[in-house]
């Protein structure tokens, strides 16, 4: 569900229209909808009312100041990755108590940071992770709330990239030797173990790799609070998938129904930490077509956004849906890759898509964009990153501005400026 829908031959944004948009800000653009965001949030809210619980959204999925805000002001936390990412968070004044740490690689300034903030919780990775917290929070005289993240070696059946719970994985503890690290945890100094956490990877598509993961690590939370250690927090993670194209990811309710069964008479609050399902059809990239071009066995639109732009597609061949953004009749169809101006040839966003003839000078709405997007994008062959754009209801907001050329070189120095 989204509110990107044609109206006549136009494409809108809620009650904007994306040409609109396009004509006053440039392209590329990215533009989402304030009220699918909402409305993502409140379904996901509403499902899991029955049981105490804190929505921790994703911030590297779309980390836009207005996108925290919003989700702050309906009662959402975040779950951060980065000292950059709490920054973020903290300027679009989300209390510091919704917000938890994961991330494998916390830095000593990160965990300094994090722990004068005053944050939820971190969630822990490894056993050296948990001595240098202890040792931190020691020094500066305060406790630090932490999680251990369990790896339940779950397969999540989507793409390798982005599966996080296999034993292979780099993320987390083993769950066999999680008891262990819980023990060790109680004996340390400055730590207060508040619970457990378990994330085990991305746009996944189906509910039994949830539910299996959740059951092994409720399983470790009954073993531990039998021998004394409160797990107050269930942080189950991310990872619920959108629909791209043609899958069908559980609705929030039956997700909500199936892991609820599983942990209701813990009385744990739960924490969910959703990225690309609250963000990820809440946005789109509207680019337009520079040329046309035909080689003796391909066609090619190119557009003026790249791989730097969107880097789903040349990085994990992520299909997103092209429409066009003003509708033509009597159009003949071509099958065409559709190309940025970066100088690779995995720069992609569409690959062998039938669609009506795209003309030189006309719109074209990437659709889906909405998570990984403009988190993803990069100054790569020194372009600009596009700006971004919030509609609510009848009017449009530039959330962020596009990059200009000085920005580009904002901080560098020739040798003779050292
Ligand atoms: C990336 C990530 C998420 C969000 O994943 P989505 O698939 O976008 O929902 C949640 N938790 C952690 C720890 C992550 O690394």
């Amino acid at each position: 569900m989204h509110h990107f829908q044609h109206r006549g031959d136009d494409l809108y944004c809620e009650d904007v229209s994306v040409a609109r948009i396009a004509d006053a800000v440039g392209t590329p653009v990215y533009i989402y909808s304030h009220a699918t965001l909402t409305r993502h949030f409140q379904a996901l809210d509403d499902a899991f009312s029955s049981v105490p619980h804190l929505i921790c959204f994703a911030l590297k999925a779309n980390a836009n100041l207005a996108v925290l805000q919003l989700f702050a002001g309906l009662g959402g936390g975040l779950d951060v990755v980065s000292g950059g990412e709490l920054y973020r968070g903290l300027a679009a004044g989300v209390p510091p108590e919704r917000i938890v740490y994961a991330g494998v690689g916390k830095t000593r300034e990160e965990i300094a940071y994090a722990l004068r903030s005053g944050i939820l919780m971190f969630n822990v990775e490894s056993d050296q992770e948990l001595r240098r917290i202890s040792e931190i929070a020691a020094a500066s005289g305060c406790t630090a709330r932490i999680a251990l993240r369990v790896n339940p070696d779950v397969d999540p059946k989507t793409h390798p990239y982005i599966a996080t719970g296999l034993k292979q994985s780099k993320f987390g503890i083993e769950i066999g030797r999680a008891l262990e690290e819980y023990e060790a945890a109680k004996t340390l100094p400055a730590l207060d173990v508040v619970g457990i956490h378990q994330h085990i990877g991305s746009q996944i598509t189906m509910i039994q790799p949830f539910v299996d993961s959740l059951t092994r690590t409720v399983g470790l939370v009954r073993q531990l609070r039998a021998q004394g250690t409160d797990i107050r927090y269930i942080d189950i993670g991310g990872g619920l998938g959108i629909t791209y194209r043609d899958e069908t990811p559980p609705l929030p309710l039956e997700f909500a129904r199936a892991l609820i069964d599983v942990i209701r008479d813990l009385g744990a609050t739960v924490i969910l930490e959703p990225g690309r399902v609250l963000v990820g059809n809440a946005g789109i990239l509207a680019t337009r077509v520079l040329y046309t071009k035909q080689s003796p066995v391909k066609n090619f639109v190119v557009v003026d956004a790249g791989m730097n732009d969107l880097a789903r597609p040349s990085l994990y061949g992520s299909y997103h849906a092209i429409w066009r953004v003003h509708r033509v009749s009597g159009r003949d169809e071509v099958t065409a890759d559709v190309v940025g101006p970066i100088c690779e040839s995995g720069d992609f966003l569409a690959k062998d898509r039938t669609l009506p003839r795209f003309e030189p000078g006309e719109l074209m709405a990437v659709m889906s964009a909405g998570a990984y997007g403009h988190t993803m994008s990069s100054n790569y062959n020194a372009r600009p990153r596009a700006p971004e754009v919030m509609v609510r209801g009848n009017q449009f907001y530039v959330v962020r501005e596009r990059e200009t050329y000085a920005d580009l070189i904002r901080g560098e120095r020739t040798l003779d400026g050292c």
